[in-house]
């Protein structure tokens, strides 16, 4: 819920949320050197995101179209995922402590709390697809689950230090990491 709530406010923050101000009157408020950066920054996760092949209908992935959702979701998996740590800290009561509590661990599963964490956010994109839904998507602002998910995660330094992805493997290319905030 944490990242679902985290995309959808980082709308607010992206090319169409530039556009509207606080009085949802149309006001493009962002300075010129905002808008500048934030483009640049996108163009990584256009050319990320174009890499990605759906071979159920051999059509790649439109990282221009899509790239507001791409980037919706980066943020929304970042900024629940610092959320989730400062609810640890404060649950804690260790200030400094980096540590997740074994508490935080789910009896039966021999999985770390951000590694559940992140598994969480996969589930949400869980689906059974028919190749009229690959065809039906082609069209859609948002990407294909299954890269929603890897897209999201190949581009997360603590996806790959939760699961120990070697720099340089699938799930931890060594290309800079794609983010906007
Ligand atoms: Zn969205």
């Amino acid at each position: 819920m944490g990242y679902i709530v985290g995309h959808e406010i980082n709308h607010g923050f992206d090319t169409m949320g530039a556009m509207f101000d606080s009085e949802k009157d149309i006001r493009n408020w962002w300075s010129n050197k905002s808008g500048k950066v934030y483009n640049e920054r996108t163009e990584c996760f256009v050319k990320h995101f174009n890499n990605y092949l759906i071979p159920e209908i051999n059509r790649t992935i439109n990282g221009e179209k899509n790239k507001d959702e791409n980037i919706a979701d980066s943020g929304g998996l970042r900024q629940s995922l610092s959320a989730y740590r400062n609810f640890i800290k404060n649950k804690i009561k260790m200030p400094k402590s980096e540590q997740m509590p074994k508490s935080e661990q789910m009896p039966g599963m021999d999985h770390s709390p951000e590694q559940l964490f992140f598994l969480g956010f996969a589930q949400v994109y869980c689906a059974a697809y028919k190749i009229t839904d690959y065809w039906r998507e082609v069209s859609d602002v948002h990407t294909t689950n299954k890269f929603r998910v890897i897209g999201a995660l190949s581009n997360n330094g603590d996806f790959a230090t939760a699961y120990n992805c070697p720099l340089g493997s699938p799930m931890n290319p060594k290309t800079e990491k794609c983010r906007i905030w």
